[in-house]
């Protein structure tokens, strides 16, 4: 945006917090104010090497959690990069984002993803973003996905192509309040690789990584069962990049 034309727009629409709606003095388009930035929780080291939680104990060598320890020898995918705690000011975001229609949301939550201590680092490295696929009902009842919303915020800054690699081709009642295991069974079989894209993953060399995206992290098992049909369409080294891990 050039600088008349930034200004004129302040002039009609003065900045304002994408939270709070408090006015913002500064220059540069609309953001959280500094209060609402100060009631997130972004992840900073000490933190888990395979989930980023920040609340645990962790192992002296390896510096994984309990949970990551015990996944890692099995899980196809290698880490979860969560850039805050699923506390605090983060959940009220989610939520306004998903079921209050607040699509210009994924604007700040996409900042919270690349607050992640190591994203500048693992950047580089990603080939492409998969967004985590909604059933095609769903999508039509909410009106978009999510997790596509900020897989093309992330794209639109860092560069990084969109692959729409995923189908969800079963519809599930919710996850919510299902343990790990329940889960699992819930949703078996419920996403699909495309296989026009396998040629695309297939001819990926090892370094490159495959970044997942989702809004948020429960259990990690859709995103396990998402890693699983992206290896089955010959991604390698699969991640998932998402807001918060609860
Ligand atoms: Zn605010
Ligand atoms: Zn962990």
């Amino acid at each position: 945006m050039s600088e008349t034309w930034e200004a004129l727009s302040h002039l009609f629409f003065p900045p304002v917090c994408y939270y709070c709606k408090a006015p913002l003095d500064s220059r540069g388009g609309r953001k959280l104010c500094p209060r609402c930035r100060e009631l997130l929780k972004l992840v900073e080291p000490p933190y888990c090497l395979g989930c980023s939680k920040t609340n645990v104990i962790l192992d002296e060598e390896t510096l994984l959690c309990a949970d990551c320890q015990l996944r890692s020898k099995r899980a196809p995918l290698s880490r979860i990069i969560a850039g805050a705690a699923y506390e605090d000011l983060v959940p009220h975001l989610i939520s306004k984002f998903k079921y209050g229609r607040c699509r210009y949301l994924a604007d700040p939550l996409t900042d919270i993803i690349m607050a992640h201590p190591e994203f500048s680092v693992l950047a580089p490295h990603i080939a492409c973003l998969v967004p985590v696929p909604m059933h095609w009902t769903k999508r039509l009842l909410r009106g978009f996905n999510q997790s596509e919303d900020l897989a093309y915020e992330l794209s639109r800054r860092t560069g990084i192509p969109v692959v729409k690699a995923l189908k969800r081709v079963r519809y599930h009642s919710s996850q919510a309040g299902l343990k790990r295991e329940a889960r699992m069974r819930n949703l078996g079989g419920a996403f699909q690789f495309e296989d026009s894209y396998a040629r695309r993953f297939q001819n990926l060399p090892k370094n490159r990584l495959t970044a997942l995206i989702d809004d948020v992290c429960t259990t990690g098992t859709t995103a396990e069962l998402c890693a699983r049909a992206l290896k089955r369409g010959g991604a390698k080294n699969i991640i998932l990049l998402t807001v918060a891990k609860t």
